[in-house]
């Protein structure tokens, strides 16, 4: 029985109150509107981000939420306007968009999207500002525009990117935001060449998908930087081959950098949040060509601070958001990519939890054990 059209009742994890456990509910989630699809989530993991707004630290707390934005579905149907998806697609919903029709979508060289680009604060839908999801008719806000922790969501047609029926949804959801992040800053930013060397600061899981790219890109030598030794021999599974613990030096870890790799390394990518990181990460490229590119989310009131002769030398520094990618145009190319055997997505994929035991994904991130785990929904 086709449900187009109709209100769809299914369970979802409700965040009532931050740091609080999700709460299983049955909600109601209402059709597509203009420019809308709604979506039949069928697996999705838990990143970062998801535990920083449900902790709330920092940020206007906005509750009633249903959080999750890395995931794989099936299209169930769609809204008026939307002719480029089609009830039955496969597709990843993405915290970030393309409308195709501003000056970022139309360059080559953005992907930050005037209207679609990540908003943590909207809590309802572009088109009207309300919210798709009720329960006995109060409003639940979305989150990312995504909301994933239900089994059917509703998403602006530009954050949802078409892949390949033949991928496993349970592999390829991780594509949806920390592995593309990660893996587009090497590839797309950084673009180290064949033989070079990479730095890499921070070995969560963009700093091991930034080093997944460098792999991919042929670098000789993947250093991997972090202040949690435990994370070296996981990193090693991603072509990590040397490991700087910054505590275990007297020196400030650019010079450590700089005596291992005659000078510096070629190319650097920060994905730490941590500004003294950003700095040092800066500041261990060689003079003449390398390139560094700042990844992480620094604090509200960080400054970056560097001697202008850093610059001078030839040295240059960049940020990125989202790997650069264009979700629509640019995210089925990555999909392609584990289809090929290119990009391996299993090492990343510690942990699976049926959807009733969300919340122990909760626990496997805040204690550091995971670097994904898998949910499935409709168990
Ligand atoms: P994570 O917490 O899993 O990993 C961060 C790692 O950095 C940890 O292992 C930690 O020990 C290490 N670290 C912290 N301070 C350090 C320092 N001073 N020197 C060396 N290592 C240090 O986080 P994650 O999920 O991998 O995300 C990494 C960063 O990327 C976060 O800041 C996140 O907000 C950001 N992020 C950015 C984008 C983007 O589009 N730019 C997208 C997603 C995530
Ligand atoms: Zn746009």
């Amino acid at each position: 029985m086709s449900t187009t059209g109709q209100i769809i009742r299914c369970k979802a994890a409700v965040a009532w109150e931050a740091g609080k456990p999700l709460v299983m509910e049955e909600v109601e989630v209402a059709p597509p509107q203009k420019h809308e699809v709604r979506i039949k989530i069928l697996f999705t993991s838990l990143c970062h981000t998801d535990v920083y707004f449900w902790e709330a630290k920092g940020q206007t707390p906005l509750f009633p939420r249903i959080f999750g934005h890395e995931a794989g579905g099936i299209v169930e149907s769609v809204g008026e306007g939307v002719t480029d998806l089609q009830p039955g697609d496969h597709v990843l919903p993405i915290f970030t968009g393309e409308c195709g029709d501003c000056p970022h979508c139309h360059s080559e060289e953005s992907n930050m999207c005037d209207l679609l680009r990540i908003n943590t604060e909207r809590g309802g839908m572009i088109h009207d500002g309300e919210s798709r999801f009720s329960i006995n008719g109060k409003p639940i806000h979305h989150f990312l525009g995504t909301s994933t922790f239900s089994e059917y969501t509703v998403v602006h047609s530009g954050q949802v990117a078409k892949i390949n029926p033949d991928a496993p949804l349970d592999k390829v959801c991780i594509v949806s935001c920390g592995l593309s992040t990660g893996l587009g800053a090497t590839l797309n930013v950084a673009k180290p060449k064949k033989g070079q060397s990479v730095a890499i600061f921070g070995l969560g899981a963009v700093g091991l998908a930034a080093a997944e790219g460098a792999r991919i890109a042929g670098a000789s030598r993947i250093i991997g930087v972090d202040l949690n030794s435990q994370r070296f021999d996981q990193a090693k599974e991603f072509g990590v081959t040397e490991f700087v613990n910054p505590k275990d030096h007297d020196k400030p870890v650019q010079q450590v950098i700089a005596e291992m790799t005659n000078g510096g390394v070629d190319r650097s990518v920060e994905c730490t949040g941590s500004v003294q990181a950003m700095i040092q990460a800066f500041e261990c490229v060689h003079d003449g060509w390398g390139v560094a590119v700042l990844v992480g989310v620094p604090s509200k009131d960080d400054a970056f601070k560097t001697h202008p002769m850093n610059f001078l030398n030839e040295r240059t520094l960049k940020g990125t958001f989202f790997g650069n990618y264009k979700p629509k145009t640019d995210i089925p190319g990555v999909v392609e990519k584990y289809m090929n055997k290119e990009l391996e997505l299993e090492k990343f994929i510690t942990h699976t939890l049926p959807f009733s035991e969300i919340n122990k994904a909760f626990d496997y991130m805040l204690k550091g054990e995971s670097i994904r785990c898998i949910i499935t929904m409709g168990a």
